[in-house]
């Protein structure tokens, strides 16, 4: 277990944030920081065919040990963490046994982490949980995924006896920023079938995805002295309020599970002359995913 911390710990010590404003391959030159470190222990724990291409793309072979053919099978992690928040100067918290009770990340800045607040921490009772000191994220998404697979792939290399046909194993960057698919070489890897290694729960296996797109609506006010502004003024924070409204209140994340599409309004900027609405749409049916498109336009 201390082996697997120790390689997490040093993968996320590897600030690997992308930029969604940078349209560059990849995003942020530091993810080739952790891409080089990669090569390195691919190399040291025996993998093959390691490569890295221009847009940092990193992939590995873990040859067949069977006399026979079976399809190869792949597993993908990305290196890139997510923009949202600092990922720089991470200091991960090792919390043994937890006790089910709140977590104190951060005694200076008083940052706690609650099971009131977030109560998928009463599954891991008992467990060690690894959090950060709560003024960073831990960039487990999806270091802990790379964790895994180079794991795995040092474990089958130290066990012959176990069994299995090729493994393509591959480390993309920009997955925060919806490009990790971009230009990800298909032929190349060359896997019957692949897993990404980013899940939440222990156990869960995702087997399908929805359609996805985002929308950003801007509004444009007009702004007059408030004395003298009858018939005037514009404002567009109550237009946008208005715009929100005309939405299906129902159609949102919180109210929605399973194939359920949604509209999630995740971002308003605004004063009287602008404002800006950011939406994500997501459906599972490519026809209401159009529809939701064509709706919100
Ligand atoms: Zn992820």
């Amino acid at each position: 277990m201390q082996h697997i911390i120790d390689r997490f710990f040093k993968y996320i010590k590897i600030d690997t944030q992308s930029d969604p404003n940078n349209p560059a391959f990849p995003s942020t030159e530091k993810q080739w920081d952790l891409a080089h470190v990669l090569v390195k222990e691919l190399k040291q724990i025996g993998m093959q065919e390691i490569t890295l291409d221009k847009n940092c793309y990193l992939m590995a072979t873990l040859p067949s040990n069977l006399d026979y053919e079976v399809p190869t099978i792949g597993f993908i992690s990305h290196m890139d963490t997510s923009p949202d928040f600092n990922a720089t100067n991470i200091n991960p918290q090792i919390h043994h046994n937890y006790d089910g009770k709140d977590i104190l990340l951060n005694k200076e800045q008083n940052i706690v982490l609650s099971p009131d607040y977030f109560d998928d921490l009463l599954q891991y009772k008992g467990q060690t949980i690894i959090t950060t000191d709560g003024t960073s994220l831990l960039s487990a998404d999806d270091k802990a995924g790379i964790t895994e697979i180079v794991t795995a792939m040092e474990y089958l290399l130290q066990h012959p006896e176990i069994k299995h046909g090729k493994i393509r194993v591959a480390f993309t960057p920009d997955e925060e920023i919806g490009k990790g698919a971009h230009l990800f070489d298909v032929e190349k890897f060359g896997a019957a079938w692949a897993y990404t290694m980013d899940g939440s729960q222990i156990g869960e296996l995702e087997y399908e995805n929805f359609n996805a797109a985002s929308a950003v609506v801007t509004i444009t006010g007009k702004i007059v002295h408030p004395g003298y502004a009858k018939g005037k003024m514009i404002n567009s924070t109550l237009i946008a309020n208005e715009f929100i409204s005309l939405l299906p209140s129902n159609e949102i994340p919180q109210a929605t599970d399973g194939y359920e599409g949604f509209f999630h309004l995740h971002t308003i900027n605004g004063s009287v002359e602008k404002t800006n609405l950011e939406y994500i749409i997501r459906d599972h049916d490519k026809k209401l995913f159009e529809e939701r498109k064509k709706n919100i336009s």
